[in-house]
């Protein structure tokens, strides 16, 4: 089994956990801000609301080789995640602490995935404290993804493309921890031979992937559907925009159609932990993919040391 490690943040939500052992790190009052736990062992109420109602905020960030990536943009994703749930602000000090350590732990494995989560704590606690963790472990091997690409299906999510103006309660654009539709829709692509999902508005524009956001290719320029679509900021889109504006590519938002999606020169969905993935096909029909375009944006993401 991949290697697993777990550090608990001291929220006081949660009593010193057993099995644990005081992490090295310390905040700057001296009192460790987390401490190291075995993954194995359980550590959370059975009365979490994170459990109960998936009502909490997450992160998956990338690590190559001990250094993880974008970690200030997901840090502040996370924190905007947590003011559109109306969670305390996170202590991102604490957080990022909390990240090293794991970090540490996972002796430089090649590729890691580390994960953050904050629920909104333990139901009846009076004081309403939020429960946080950060976890990490070895990725499995997504080279057959970024090589050969992948079979995508387009699939409504059932919002308009303005839901995150309309009706912000929906939370559209928060990471949050209901994340049950983002894998239903995975095992229905499976039912249609596929490998992943766009997300479709009811009215009909691209959104981003269940897990990723949508890049594509179009003559010079490098382009993504936009901001305020109801989707997440992606921090891999955001690195790879900078990197194609130092390869003297354009970068934009474009709100499009699926039918103008197909007409793109080369599509792919990023993400923390898989990166690119070029689409080789969308709904059905074969895609062409720019096998060294995608090389050198997989090189590029997996080479950052911040
Ligand atoms: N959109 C959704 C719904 C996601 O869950 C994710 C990543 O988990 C992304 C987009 C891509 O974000 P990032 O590149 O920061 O991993």
């Amino acid at each position: 089994m991949p290697k697993t490690v777990l550090a608990i943040l001291n929220q006081p939500s949660l009593d010193t956990p057993p099995h644990a052992t005081p992490a090295a790190a310390s905040d700057s009052a001296g009192a460790a801000p987390f401490a190291l736990v075995d993954p194995t062992a359980p550590h959370l109420s059975i009365l979490d609301l994170g459990a109960t109602r998936g009502d909490g905020i997450f992160e998956s960030i990338s690590v190559t080789a001990g250094h993880a990536h974008a970690v200030d943009a997901h840090l502040r994703r996370f924190a905007g995640s947590a003011r559109k749930l109306e969670l305390p602000a996170p202590d991102l000090g604490a957080w990022r602490l909390a990240i090293e350590a794991v970090i540490a732990e996972l002796d430089d494995a090649r590729e890691a995935v580390v994960k953050t989560v904050m629920t909104r704590g333990v139901e009846g606690d009076p004081d309403a404290r939020p429960t946080g963790w950060v976890y990490g472990w070895v990725s499995p091997d997504h080279r057959a993804a970024r090589e050969d690409g992948i079979a995508v299906v387009t699939l409504d999510r059932g919002y308009r493309h303005d839901v995150e103006q309309s009706a912000p309660w929906l939370l559209t654009g928060a990471k949050t921890l209901s994340y049950a539709v983002n894998r239903a829709v995975l095992r229905e692509a499976a039912r249609r031979g596929a490998d992943d999902v766009i997300f479709v508005s009811s009215d009909g524009y691209v959104l981003e992937g269940p897990t990723s956001s949508v890049l594509f290719l179009r003559g010079n320029s490098l382009l993504t559907p936009g901001t305020g679509l109801g989707i997440l900021d992606g921090t891999t889109q955001g690195d790879l925009f900078e990197w194609a504006r130092a390869r003297g590519l354009e970068t934009g938002f474009e709100l499009l159609t699926p039918a103008q999606l197909a007409d793109a020169d080369a599509i792919w969905l990023v993400s923390s932990g898989r990166q690119a993935a070029p689409v080789r096909q969308l709904d059905g029909a074969a895609h062409a993919i720019d096998r060294g375009m995608s090389d050198e944006m997989n090189a590029y993401l997996l080479a950052r040391t911040s």
